[in-house]
């Protein structure tokens, strides 16, 4: 049994802060949330853990990583890509994901898993594309996740494009890490597919066929930039998202990554389908795909949360980018709330991506939380906590971080990481994978 005594608690990022509160934790969930008299009083033998001067708030969900991501920064490029269907098709599929393996894609995950800890992520879904890595991939990386104690929901991203021996071994890599998790506390699985341009009619429902009787939703990424919308109009006589919701796959069951490029009507698709979606601000940028209409959506009831893309991971950085970005593009200043990128960053990512009691510290939720530094040349009210942490913090301000009961960080150190010698072993992987280009 631990108190974690914080100066300000967040229980939910969409409710008013608490100053003075503190949160009790008992096997591995939230038991109690109140004053730290209050708790010291009714629990006087639990454990302290001292936040004064700090900030308690729940963990961040990355509703969307590649953390194989991370191999390919800084890749040297004979011309930069000039557009999204160049990006992929000269650039990403030939000289990323067809020349990952195992032993690339494990060194990736350790590290990326640790940095995200690091900044204060408890939660993150990926989505695996390395068709040469088949099969078994996906349970190695269940191994590294579950070792870096982090919760992690994990997936390949099944397509035609390699062939049909691809096809097949993608949705049964998906079908098989799932069936795998059934026990796992920390980890479980989702159907995946890539996109309407890589998957035909046929696959696509086989893929949500399966996700069915699996009892998991199904992802893929959707309108990332002007090319797939188009696509669609020329191939299938329908934008991307007319195409899933008259093929009825369009619902609940789908999350719908990027959703950047949208028609009027497909953005009533989502708002009237229950369709979930994940928003990489920052990642979008990086493609030049375009910003997503993130605050239409949100008005119209959609599920929403924050990805990283395996782009740049620190979710601070992200967060700013949800922030600023829709401001920019609307010309309104109050287009995007603090508080409602903080939302999106927390409970709104773990509403996207399925997940029951996670994303906040009420009781009986489980003890996802993170410590961050309150130390502001401005004083720290009720009104503007949201909008401090957002702007001003960033990763080396997260003291400490818990994941499901279990101390992860202390002290902006990763409990049982030597991340200096775990990015020396991704850069020896990211030299095999940059050597194969
Ligand atoms: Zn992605």
């Amino acid at each position: 049994m631990t108190l974690v005594l914080s100066d300000w608690l967040i229980t939910r990022a969409d409710a008013e802060p608490h100053r003075g509160w503190g949160v009790r934790v008992l096997d591995g969930v939230v038991d109690a949330v109140g004053p730290h008299e209050d708790l010291k009083t009714a629990y006087p033998d639990d454990e302290v853990h001292d936040a004064s001067g700090h900030i308690v708030m729940p963990g961040f969900v990355n509703a969307h990583v590649h953390l194989y991501g991370t191999l390919a920064h800084g890749i040297p490029v004979d011309s930069a890509p000039d557009g999204f269907w160049s990006f992929l098709d000269d650039y990403w599929w030939p000289k990323v994901e067809d020349a990952l393996d195992v032993a690339m894609i494990e060194a990736a995950t350790d590290y990326v898993c640790a940095e995200m800890l690091r900044s204060g992520t408890t939660t993150f879904y990926d989505i695996l594309e390395a068709p040469n890595s088949l099969p078994e991939a996906l349970l190695a990386q269940k191994e590294v996740v579950e070792s870096r104690g982090l919760r992690g929901i994990l997936s390949f991203e099944a397509t035609e494009r390699a062939g049909p021996e691809i096809a097949e071994l993608g949705l049964a890599e998906n079908v098989a890490l799932i069936q795998a998790c059934r026990d796992s506390v920390l980890v479980s699985g989702l159907m995946c597919f890539h996109t309407t341009f890589t998957c035909s009619e046929d696959y696509i429902r086989r893929a949500f066929g399966l996700a069915g009787d699996l009892g998991v939703l199904t992802h893929a990424h959707c309108n990332e930039g002007i090319h797939e919308g188009q696509w669609c109009e020329e191939h299938l006589g329908r934008r991307t998202l007319e195409f899933y919701d008259e093929i009825g796959v369009a619902g609940p069951g789908f999350l719908a990554s990027q959703c950047v490029q949208l028609s009027e009507r497909e953005q009533e698709i989502l708002g009237s389908s229950g369709m979930r979606v994940a928003h990489m601000p920052l990642a979008n940028c990086e493609v030049g795909g375009g910003i997503a209409p993130v605050p239409e959506l949100l008005a119209r009831g959609v599920r929403m949360g924050l990805g990283s893309d395996g782009y740049i991971n620190d979710f601070f950085a992200v967060m700013r980018g949800a922030f600023l970005l829709h401001k920019a593009r609307l010309l309104d200043p109050g287009a995007m709330p603090a508080a409602t990128v903080l939302a999106m960053a927390t409970q709104g990512g773990a509403e996207a991506l399925g997940l029951e009691r996670v994303g906040s510290l009420e009781i009986g939720w489980s003890a996802d939380l993170q410590v961050i530094d309150g130390n502001f040349p401005t004083p720290l009210t009720e009104h503007n906590l949201a909008e401090q942490i957002v702007l001003w913090r960033n990763h080396t301000h997260v003291r400490d971080v818990m994941v499901t009961g279990d101390w992860r960080v202390k002290n902006g150190e990763v409990l049982g990481a030597d991340l200096d010698a775990m990015a020396a072993r991704t850069r020896l992987q990211a030299e095999r994978l940059w050597s194969r280009s």
